[in-house]
């Protein structure tokens, strides 16, 4: 059967990755998490002392730093999923934090970034079979791809999945703060100049608060047939 390329695009903490992950797995298809790939990027910059206290960065001095930026993934043996190296070292624990969350957007708004990790993915979708979430996927990074989904859920619903996701990893959070940095990234990442947040008009929409991972797990298998069948 011939692979396609599922684009899941959507607001911050409303469960992309969990169904996309879902998804690959089910299916035999790659997973890429590019929040994790920005992340990761931010996490440099936050090593390196570029943020000034007011949450300012100094992207002059990045865009220098850049080439010595690689980011990669690792396949966990134990899980099967992709783990994000930051220069060969496994950070998938630390990019997950409210410091880099809370300077993260900034860093994906500069466009020498974003042009640097978009190559990076559409390199990744060359074989086509993978299932890629992020802010972009289906308006800048596969504008052909064949299924694509914007997921969005009220901010307090994401909130609140996102502090349960940390109190599970043993991560203390605020719920407070993390709603405060829910509604900050979206506002950011829809307002940016360079490949802003928005739904792609062949995306299918999926509000997700009323349902449960299992329900739309099994919704975006139903929409995967459909399109697989299609094309069959
Ligand atoms: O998906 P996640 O919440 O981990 O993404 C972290 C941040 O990375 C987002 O808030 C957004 O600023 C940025 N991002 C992006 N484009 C993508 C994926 C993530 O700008 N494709």
């Amino acid at each position: 059967m011939r692979k396609i390329i599922v684009a899941i695009d959507g607001h911050s903490s409303c469960g992309k990755s969990t169904m996309a992950k879902d998804l690959a797995r089910e299916v035999g298809y790659i997973y890429v998490d590019t929040g994790a790939m920005y992340r990761a990027v931010t996490l440099f910059a936050l090593r390196q002392g570029l943020f000034s206290p007011d949450g300012g960065i100094d992207a002059a001095r990045l865009e220098t730093l850049m080439p010595e930026v690689t980011v990669s993934f690792r396949l966990d043996e134990a899980t099967g999923l992709p783990l994000v190296c930051l220069n060969g070292e496994c950070v998938e624990r630390d990019i997950r934090g409210l410091e880099v969350s809370a300077h993260v957007s900034p860093v994906a708004a500069l466009p020498f970034v974003r042009e640097a990790l978009t190559r990076q993915q559409q390199a990744m979708g060359r074989e086509r079979g993978l299932v890629m979430d992020g802010r972009d996927i289906g308006t800048v990074v596969f504008p052909d791809a064949e299924l694509k989904v914007f997921v969005t859920a009220s901010a307090e619903v994401r909130a609140r999945r996102r502090y349960d996701e940390l109190a599970a990893k043993g991560m203390a959070a605020d719920y407070d703060d993390i709603l405060r940095n829910v509604q900050e990234r979206d506002y950011i990442d829809s307002h940016r100049e360079v490949a802003p947040l928005r739904q792609a008009p062949d995306a299918l929409l999926l509000d997700n608060s009323l349902l449960t991972v299992a329900q739309q797990k099994a919704w975006l298998m139903e929409r995967f047939k459909e399109k697989t069948d299609d094309m069959a």
